[in-house]
């Protein structure tokens, strides 16, 4: 038996059951909630986000990755708090995301994978509250200096408490291949490794490499309107079909990368975005999959990409 630290205490991995490998609760930045607090409706991503899980939940939902990390404005109260009152399983993350913290450029990657460790052994600011997941962040151009220092500060951290570690990455720069480099480097086990942000491109050679080096990767962007020149939803599930037909069913997983959406854009941002994706945490299950079926995808694939592989990717299974 195997268990993962969720934001309400460990759970048995065989109860994850269906699981989003990416998303996120609330994302603001790092400080905000305590600098200028009256800029975040925090209440309000309490309230919206019990109801979107709640409403995942009953499209069954039971299990999501959040993967915000303290520089996207991690705050674990309301994690905590949507996870307890919608019931979907929250394996929370630490790491850090794009906007690296200045004072890390200078530092020592064992003093970061320090940090890591310490959230992952005894919790995040106090709260006991264990994250699961350590994740790192690399995006057009590459890894930088500073992004090498925290990829092997993640190695680090991996490799003394044994979390996985899920990426973000710019595929149609082929990122994955630059962050895979330094794992190997770093002697790190691929098969704990996610690449994330992986359907961001269509290019199934650069795809298929980074699984034969023995990585996960995440399918796990997916709105309904697509990013000007990027991939639409469709031709995402067309690339996760064509990787499950050449036989990699057992090492993708699907998420949406979407969040709770907060008045904090103007109004009419705020608005236009409401309406675009009224199926939100739901929109792969009601949309994805169903498409994946009318290509010729089984109820078998579907559960490999959405239950066992996100679990066995917890557990280190192969
Ligand atoms: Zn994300």
């Amino acid at each position: 038996m195997s268990t993962v630290n969720s934001v309400l205490g460990p759970i048995e991995t065989s109860d994850m059951g269906v699981t989003l490998s990416h998303e996120h609760v609330l994302i603001t930045s790092a400080g905000i909630q305590t600098t200028f607090p009256e800029f975040v409706p925090r209440d309000e991503a309490i309230s919206e986000g019990i109801r979107l899980f709640k409403d995942a939940y009953q499209g069954g939902l039971r299990t999501i990755f959040d993967l915000t990390t303290h520089d996207l404005g991690r705050d674990i109260g309301v994690i905590e708090a949507v996870s307890r009152g919608s019931g979907v399983n929250i394996i929370a993350a630490t790491g850090t995301w794009r906007d690296i913290p200045r004072v890390f450029w200078t530092a020592e990657s064992n003093e970061i994978a320090g940090l890591y460790v310490r959230e992952l052994v005894e919790g995040i600011e106090g709260t006991g509250i264990k994250p699961g997941i350590i994740k790192v962040a690399n995006d057009v151009g590459g890894v930088t200096p500073e992004g090498e220092i925290v990829l092997r500060a993640a190695a680090r951290a991996h490799q003394k408490t044994g979390a996985p570690i899920y990426t973000h990455t710019w595929a149609p720069e082929r990122v994955g291949d630059q962050q895979v480099k330094i794992f190997e480097d770093e002697g790190v086990d691929l098969n704990r490794v996610c690449v994330g942000h992986s359907n961001d491109t269509t290019d199934l050679d650069y795809l298929k490499g980074l699984l034969d080096k023995g990585v996960w990767i995440g399918m796990d962007r997916y709105h309904p309107v697509a990013r000007p020149g990027m991939p639409d939803w469709r031709t995402r599930t067309e690339t996760t079909k064509a990787l499950i037909d050449a036989g990699y069913g057992d090492r993708l997983m699907l998420g949406h990368d979407a969040q709770v959406q907060l008045r904090i854009a103007s109004k009419q941002a705020f608005a236009e975005r409401m309406a675009q994706n009224p199926d939100k945490f739901l929109f792969i299950s009601r949309n994805a999959l169903p498409y994946l079926k009318e290509m010729g995808g089984t109820d078998a694939d579907i559960k490999s990409v959405m239950v066992d592989n996100p679990r066995r990717f917890i557990e280190g299974a192969f």
